[in-house]
């Protein structure tokens, strides 16, 4: 049987996020991390009851029941979650995206609340700017945990796991979060997930 499992896309080309992320972390990142998360996941699931399911059904289905299949698969949606929350040159919130960032208390402390939980997730982890019963909120999950199994739906996500910023930015976590909040968020894409929100 065909692995059930692909590697998606990456939505831009390998340099296009530099300077902020150089092509060298893009290229080992979703070329070597992402990859090893798909290879193993197929691995995992051989003849089990997730081989047949979505990835989203073997994220939820998995959590808190089979760590191993849980955690490739969550870092299988979380990295492809991260490459279309970013975009070179960003872009600006619109629409009913900005009146919910509004309601937040300004684009700017939605920013500044965002990189605060980039910067003090403990160790490997996610910061997410997500939206629950159409109020935004900011949320840190540890290694592979996800909004997707939390209630939440997700609009934006930064990797804050150091293989996202080691090669570039070495220990500053908090230089490569301010620039990738600065310089790379894709608020269209936020916009399309705010759209889709329950
Ligand atoms: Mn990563």
């Amino acid at each position: 049987m065909a692995d059930p499992f692909t590697l998606p896309p990456l939505p831009y080309d390998q340099k296009a996020l530099e300077p902020v992320i150089s092509s060298n972390t893009l290229g080992f990142h979703y070329g070597k991390h992402h990859q090893a998360y798909v290879t193993n996941l197929n691995k995992l699931v051989q003849g089990s009851e997730f081989e047949s399911m979505g990835l989203e059904d073997v994220i939820r289905k998995s959590h808190g029941k089979n760590a191993g299949i849980f955690n490739n698969a969550a870092q299988i949606w979380n990295h492809t979650f991260y490459w279309h929350s970013l975009k070179a040159g960003g872009s600006q919130p619109g629409g009913k995206l900005k009146e919910a960032i509004e309601a937040f208390g300004g684009l700017e402390k939605l920013k500044a609340d965002f990189a605060e939980a980039a910067k003090t997730q403990f160790g490997s982890g996610w910061a997410w700017i997500a939206a629950r019963g159409g109020k935004l909120e900011v949320l840190k999950t540890g290694n592979a945990e996800t909004p997707l199994v939390g209630g939440a739906t997700a609009l934006l996500t930064i990797d804050v796991w150091e293989h996202a910023y080691y090669l570039d930015y070495q220990n500053r976590r908090p230089d490569y979060v301010s620039a990738v909040i600065d310089k790379l968020l894709n608020w269209d894409f936020a916009a399309e997930n705010l759209a889709k929100a329950k």
